[in-house]
């Protein structure tokens, strides 16, 4: 974690580019002046909480997007070095490659059933939607009773807030993603 003046630096000058300001047009908009906005994006100055608050007041920001840490740009993740969540006697093997994101309220999962892998899935909260795409073997779907086999190369989505689970059908290693989006 970077000392919370290179962060307020760093958000800045991302969010005066993005918006195409200049550090007069953002003095104007937050009553700060234009050489303390000039420091505080270089870095050279801790900004106190209410310049902070006047900068977001005048960017119509909250306060954490001035002083929270912006995601990196590019995220690679390999599966085998995350630990699986596991079930069913390791059959199911859930490796959690993008977990909930606060922001943007869904979650992202790669999971491999071997043969005969059954779970009976807890229903997730109202409203939230699940996405499955096939990549090997078959995979049987239960969803409010309702059964659905979703082959290699296919997808299916459905409520999941609602009762599911899911199967391994044939001798093949199923292989999926899946992705809860939440409301
Ligand atoms: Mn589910």
């Amino acid at each position: 974690m970077n000392p919370i003046h290179e962060i307020v630096s760093s958000n800045m000058k991302r969010i005066r580019e993005e918006r195409k300001l200049s550090l007069d047009q953002l003095a104007k908009m937050t009553d700060v002046s234009k050489s303390m906005l000039s420091q505080i994006e270089r870095g050279t100055v801790v900004p106190t909480i209410s310049t902070i608050w006047k900068i977001t007041n005048g960017l119509k920001l909250s306060f954490t997007e001035l002083v929270q840490q912006s995601e990196t740009t590019v995220k690679v993740i390999h599966c085998a070095d995350l630990d699986p969540l596991i079930e069913n006697d390791g059959k199911y093997r859930n490796f959690p490659v993008f977990p909930f994101d606060e922001k943007r309220k869904f979650e992202m999962y790669y999971i491999e059933l071997d043969e005969g892998a059954y779970l009976a899935a807890e229903p997730h909260p109202a409203g939230a939607a699940e996405y499955i795409v096939v990549f090997s073997g078959e995979l049987r779907v239960c969803v409010d009773e309702e059964e659905y086999t979703v082959g290699c190369g296919s997808a299916i989505r459905f409520h999941g807030d609602r009762p599911h689970s899911y199967e391994c059908l044939g001798s093949d290693q199923c292989r999926i993603s899946m992705v809860i989006a939440y409301d």
